[in-house]
């Protein structure tokens, strides 16, 4: 009911204000009732000033004593006032008219909302919300906790409060739907939907506001615990719908059992687990959905092969997605030696192919010819046509958009048909480095099976990393120097925090020169975003045939990079990069048997958790350990990466906050499924997803 109305049966929304609505993402009365506040202010009770302390919100009221303008450069307007206790507090105002300067008159009551400071003659409030009255009177107080709500330009706090009122009233006519079934409400004791948003709404006095202000309301546990129970069914169900497509069956066949015996190499047990969930899965008439998790350096690009050449054995196309062109050529490389001697075509396409030459692959694409196609996200644009795919794999997922994976993913199915069974989908195979926490994992990635690769290949020994003050740039630039001419290979990389391509090519060719004046019998190499596909294929080469003994660049190398000679990493201005993106870089070494060390320059001073940042990476080199210090330290948002966290917004509920709420959720969400009616499991889409429909449409 609730759900279905439009905002326009509100008194005071017409047509004209949707747009403000629609803004934040409200557009039924049930929309609105979701949009929670942020926080509360409490103008139920009134306190004495010798209560208040500095940073508190209070409402405060006493009579006038004095006002007067200060002399200073800028004017301010101070108000003092004294309690019924004796004790005095002072009003000021930076902005104000002449006209309103004048209301204040000596003798007359103020009554104050505001947030406590210390001022030079004791506490202050700074530009409080404010009433005056005779002193004679007093106005009544509020019964119930204010409501502060997010807002947008043109739709600000008094008007959505007076809404609310309205939907407030709407609710107790026509409660909504339970979500959660309620002998489980009861044994949490938590309580029912409706009677958990009028709290919210309408806090009553004796209600706890400091257990509100922590979301630790049991009115706000329960719909953070609705919201991720219904993400996790949102998940659970498109995995479920994906499970019921067709996708070919791909039997192993004897080139697997070749190109393993090529290899230099044995695959760790680890590998050969992951590579059988694999295999297995390839096997079966409908889709794979796999995740394969694995530290850097643990060996997977072998895997996403092994992937390959099975789905091309049997004759269909694969696609392999890398983030950026120097991985996907390095990909290029590797797939080259593996598998062309086996009779295998491999194929490449990029953004900077010249126009012949891509029409040329783009029709061997369509062809079939082209078997096994490597690529960046020039591989989903939408002229890109494929014969028969019947694998794709993404690598270094995290570095995508939920929305990429689902556009690659969509190449290989046709749009309407709704008989699903017979609808065939291509298998997918997501690679990351990332060690993404497991309640994390299990939200960004829940509609996926998950393999870890939690092994590295024997003889690698853990990089030692050192933390230095940018003070001693010199001497590690000429400790480097000493090692290279040792035979040991390096890298200097050089962040910088703007996002420009430009500025960061400049850092890194500064770097690159003074090595080069001062020292010229180093072979110094220098990459970064803005040379040419050619040029950048051709400094790597030669760092790779060990031409080059320093390769300074940008972060382009951060994923994937893979030259197992090279043992020497420095990185500047480390304490502006994430932990997870110093974990990427720092694993371009220690791929070898030979022993590896990183130096993590910064520049001072420090803060606290700069410093406690830069000590996780010289104590550990256990990706899951550096995933797991950095939630705490900045939240998920710095794991998944900002565009990953598009897709996994919530009205209420917080990764970081209620990460221990997740698993539960999740338990919840089976459990719902396995009797709830197609309508129940609309009612709490519509509810919580409303029209970011991303999950059902995916
Ligand atoms: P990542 O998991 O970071 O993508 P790569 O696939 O690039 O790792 O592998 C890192 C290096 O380890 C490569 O040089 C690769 O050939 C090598 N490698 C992979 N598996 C093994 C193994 N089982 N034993 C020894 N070396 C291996
Ligand atoms: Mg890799």
């Amino acid at each position: 009911m609730l759900a279905e109305q439009t905002l326009t049966t509100l008194k005071g929304v017409g047509e004209k204000q949707l747009e403000k609505f629609h803004r934040l993402g409200l557009h039924t009365v049930q929309d609105l009732l979701f949009h929670l506040p942020l926080r509360y202010q409490d103008k139920t009770k009134l306190t004495p000033f010798s209560n208040l302390f500095v940073g508190q919100e209070a409402l405060v009221e006493g009579e006038i004593i004095s006002h007067h303008l200060t002399q200073s450069r800028n004017t301010s307007l101070l108000v003092k006032i004294i309690d019924t206790e004796g004790k005095i507090l002072t009003c000021r105002f930076f902005h104000f008219h002449y006209r309103q300067a004048q209301q204040f008159k000596r003798g007359q009551m103020l009554r104050a909302y505001g947030e406590v400071r210390s001022g030079p003659t004791g506490l202050e409030m700074v530009h409080p919300t404010y009433q005056l009255f005779a002193a004679d009177t007093t106005p009544e107080l509020e019964n119930t906790l204010t409501p502060i709500y997010p807002t947008t330009e043109g739709l600000g706090q008094p008007s959505l409060l007076k809404l609310m009122k309205q939907a407030v009233v709407l609710l107790k006519q026509y409660p909504l739907e339970e979500g959660i079934p309620p002998d489980l409400l009861k044994s949490m004791q938590l309580p029912g939907i409706n009677q958990a948003l009028l709290t919210l709404h309408q806090p009553q006095p004796d209600d706890d506001l400091f257990q509100i202000k922590q979301f630790e309301h049991p009115a706000q546990k329960r719909l953070i615990l609705e919201e991720l129970m219904t993400s996790q069914m949102s998940l659970l169900l498109m995995r479920q719908t994906e499970k019921k497509y067709a996708a070919p069956v791909f039997t192993l066949g004897t080139k697997s059992r070749s190109l393993l015996d090529n290899l230099p190499f044995e695959l760790t047990q680890a590998q050969q687990r992951v590579l059988k969930e694999i295999q297995q899965d390839l096997a079966q008439p409908h889709p794979m959905q796999r995740l394969v998790q694995g530290d850097v350096g643990s060996g997977k690009t072998v895997i996403a092969a092994l992937a390959a050449l099975q789905a091309a054995e049997a004759g269909y196309q694969v696609a392999i997605m890398a983030p950026t062109e120097i991985l996907a050529e390095q990909h290029r490389n590797h797939f080259i030696e593996w598998l062309i001697p086996l009779g295998i075509n491999v194929a490449w396409l990029n953004g900077r192919m010249k126009a012949a030459e891509k029409r040329l692959m783009l029709s061997k694409m369509t062809s079939g010819e082209a078997q096994v196609i490597i690529g960046t996200h020039a591989l989903f644009q939408e002229s890109v046509e494929f014969n028969q795919l019947g694998l794709v794999i993404i690598d270094e997922q995290h570095r995508f958009g939920v929305h990429q994976r689902l556009a690659l993913h969509a190449k290989g199915k046709s749009e309407t048909d709704d008989s699903l069974a017979t609808e065939s989908h291509p298998h997918q195979l997501i690679m990351t480095a990332t060690p993404i926490p497991r309640t994390l994992a299990m939200t960004a990635y829940g509609d996926l099976d998950l393999s870890v690769i939690d092994e590295l290949p024997p003889g690698r020994k853990p990089i030692e990393t050192a933390v230095l003050s940018n003070a001693k740039r010199l001497e590690v630039m000429e400790h480097l120097v000493a090692q290279c001419t040792q035979g040991v290979q390096a890298y200097w990389v050089c962040p910088l925090i703007e996002e420009s391509e430009l500025l960061h090519a400049q850092a890194a060719e500064v770097t690159a020169q003074q090595f080069k004046d001062n020292w010229p019998d180093l072979r110094v190499g220098l990459i970064h975003g803005r040379l040419k596909g050619e040029e950048k294929a051709a400094v790597m080469n030669a760092f790779q045939q060990h031409e080059l003994d320093l390769l300074v660049a940008t972060t382009v190398i951060e994923v994937g990079v893979n030259v197992p000679n090279s043992s020497l990493m420095i990185i500047e201005n480390a304490e502006r990069l994430g932990l997870a993106q110093l974990h990427q870089l720092r694993g371009r070494v220690g791929r070898g048997s030979k022993q590896s060390h990183c130096v993590l320059l910064y520049q001072p001073p420090l803060s606290e958790t700069g410093k406690a940042r830069l000590n996780i990476m010289r104590e550990t080199n256990d990706g899951f350990r550096i995933a797991e210090e950095d939630l705490k330290l900045r939240g998920p948002g710095e794991i998944l990466g900002t565009r990953q966290t598009g897709g996994i917004q919530f009205r209420i509920a917080d990764l970081k906050r209620d990460q221990d709420w997740i698993a539960t959720a999740k338990h919840l969400a089976e459990n719902f499924l396995q009797s709830a009616t197609k309508d129940q499991i609309e009612t709490l889409q519509m509810r919580w997803h409303g029209y970011r429909l991303e999950y059902q449409r995916a």
